[in-house]
């Protein structure tokens, strides 16, 4: 499917030396203050100004069950492909489209201790949340220990806690673990990385039983990471899995 969503000019960030300088973090990391991470700007009580806020790749128009962008011509709430074989999940939301500069906000979240995003990545997609009954339980996808004693911090954790706060939800980061490593799924296709995923993830207890799950992860790519972990939550008795990240990445 070729997307619709076009490619935002950046009237601050246009030149390609600026941008080396974002994507080498320079800037992030040396931040002071309230100064908006893309512009400098001051962004008040937000890592952001409302400017570069405003401008980020927001989602619109796309499809409830995988929060891909949806034909124009169409008045479906579903794609083509989620109607003919639908995902695991009940739903999909995604804030933004995996684009610039949220793709290198997300790195610095995830990579470079920018931990000022989380507040706000929480409060986007607490907003995103489907209506759920009290009972519905955040889990967030687990970082292998491994990968955790080498970053110090697990950023999905840190958004699903930050998400329970906002929406008065119970958060459970012990039910899903993460058993095996696969941090190399990025430069794999769908297949192989669902092959790679089989058996990386294990529930256990009770309190998964009978509840909606909100699945929280930082980003969405083809999905295989959210299946397989669908499918493990599932066989363990949850009710329905409802998927929630900052960004989709759209197809290539
Ligand atoms: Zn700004
Ligand atoms: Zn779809």
């Amino acid at each position: 499917m070729k997307t619709q969503v076009a490619q935002k000019q950046w009237p601050i960030l246009a030149t390609l030396a600026r941008y080396r300088q974002l994507a080498s973090s320079k800037i992030i990391d040396n931040m002071r203050g309230n100064q908006c991470l893309l512009c400098l700007q001051p962004a008040q009580s937000r890592c952001l100004c409302s400017g570069c806020l405003g401008d980020l790749p927001w989602q619109e128009r796309v499809c409830e069950r995988c929060a891909l962008p949806l034909p124009t011509t169409s008045a479906a709430k579903q794609c083509f492909d989620c109607q003919s074989a639908p995902p695991r999940w009940q739903s999909a939301q995604a804030v933004f489209h995996y684009q610039f500069p949220i793709d290198r906000l997300i790195a610095a979240f995830k990579y470079h201790h920018q931990l000022a995003l989380t507040d706000l990545f929480a409060e986007l997609m607490a907003a995103k949340l489907p209506p759920l009954p009290e009972h519905a339980l955040i889990v967030p996808v687990p970082l292998h220990p491994d990968r955790l004693r080498e970053r110090g911090y697990d950023q999905t954790y840190l958004l699903a806690r930050a998400i329970s706060r906002r929406s008065g939800l119970a958060c459970d980061a012990t039910s899903l673990k993460r058993t095996r490593d696969t941090a190399m799924q990025k430069n794999l296709h769908r297949d192989d990385r669902l092959s790679n995923l089989q058996g990386a993830f294990s529930c256990s207890g009770q309190r998964l039983c009978h509840r909606p799950i909100v699945l929280v992860d930082d980003v969405m790519t083809t999905g295989a990471t959210l299946s397989v972990i669908s499918d493990a939550l599932l066989n363990q008795g949850a009710e329905s899995v409802h998927t929630l990240v900052i960004a989709r990445t759209l197809p290539a």
